[in-house]
């Protein structure tokens, strides 16, 4: 995972404790999951799989749906993206809401001075351009098919 935590103590950050209740994982039988990396080295964190890791997944979707309302494009359900049989305008509109949430992304970074934010926003902006960029090139592939060929 690509989530970096902030203010961790030297038993976060080396593994050895929650990084949400600091609950020590060396004397308990507490089941950890990884959640993320340590700023300073890089290495592996982890939290308690019940009930941290869930609070940590609730808080970068509640970020995420914020940031997703902030560029007005909440209505995106992403149901259509594991459907192979969808229209060209299927693809277009998802292209259209991609393009939209890159604009509000733009915006958001040029505010923004809080680095985990701002990483947020960079991991956001590199998967809506990788989905532009299929769905435009699925969209160009379509209309060559049905009207020049
Ligand atoms: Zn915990």
């Amino acid at each position: 995972m690509e989530r970096y935590f902030w203010h961790l103590n030297t038993r976060q950050a080396d593994g050895m404790a929650c990084v949400v209740c600091n609950a020590d994982f060396l004397n308990t039988k507490i089941t950890s999951v990884p959640v993320g990396r340590s700023p300073a080295d890089e290495s592996q964190v982890f939290a308690c799989k019940d009930p941290c890791a869930a609070v940590i997944a609730d808080e970068a979707d509640r970020m995420a749906r914020e940031m997703r309302a902030a560029a007005g494009t909440d209505d995106e359900g992403g149901a259509d993206r594991d459907d192979p049989v969808f229209s060209v305008d299927g693809h277009f509109g998802s292209l259209l809401r991609d393009l939209r949430t890159l604009a509000g992304t733009e915006a958001l970074l040029a505010t923004s001075d809080d680095i985990p934010t701002i990483r947020f926003l960079l991991g956001l902006t590199a998967r809506h351009a990788e989905t532009a960029m299929m769905r435009a090139r699925l969209v160009l592939a379509r209309t060559k098919e049905n009207g020049q060929e």
